[in-house]
């Protein structure tokens, strides 16, 4: 899935192939299923809720955006948000991923990245579903199937193909 992400990761990122994804539930933010659908998932898959040193959060930083051709983002490790519930937040502007100091799960540095990564769909619709579970599947391992069942489970926007196995109406 590595040498996948690697060769496929800007072609997916296109507007070509985003674009071609189901249009999300205009009125709906999908936030609250999407942690639920985290919190299953990593049940499951713990690799998701190790906290990582520093350096090793820059290393997977840089590793996904170099792979998509983009700005490598800052990472800001903060004291926390307003709102206690957030851990982590993707400042699109600024290019920059904060996150709240021994918050630094892996699984939150790559949901924060996809946030740069899809900026436009800011509420968790398919866009960005589809490059999270990207992200999840190259950097954590996690199979398919198991994304795409517990998708299905939380009600959230399942296309899981990759790019080569299915012809996308352009
Ligand atoms: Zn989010």
């Amino acid at each position: 899935m590595q040498a996948w992400f690697w060769c496929q990761a800007r072609f997916v990122l296109g507007a070509s192939f985003l674009n071609a994804l189901p249009l999300p539930d205009a009125d709906r933010d999908y936030r609250a299923a999407l942690c639920r659908f985290e919190d299953d998932l990593f049940a499951r898959y713990p690799d998701g809720h190790r906290i990582l040193g520093e350096a090793e959060a820059h290393a997977l930083i840089a590793s996904v955006f170099t792979a998509c051709g983009r700005a490598v983002p800052s990472l800001d490790l903060v004291d926390g948000f307003a709102d206690p519930r957030i851990g982590g937040f993707a400042d699109v502007e600024g290019n920059r991923i904060m996150i709240e100091r021994g918050c630094l799960y892996r699984f939150l540095v790559l949901h924060e990245s996809a946030h740069l990564l899809a900026p436009a769909d800011h509420r968790h619709g398919p866009v960005f579903t589809y490059v999270l579970q990207m992200l999840y599947r190259t950097f954590i391992a996690v199979p398919e199937h198991a994304i795409r069942d517990l998708l299905l489970r939380h009600g959230l926007p399942c296309y899981t193909d990759l790019p080569q196995d299915v012809r996308i109406a352009a």
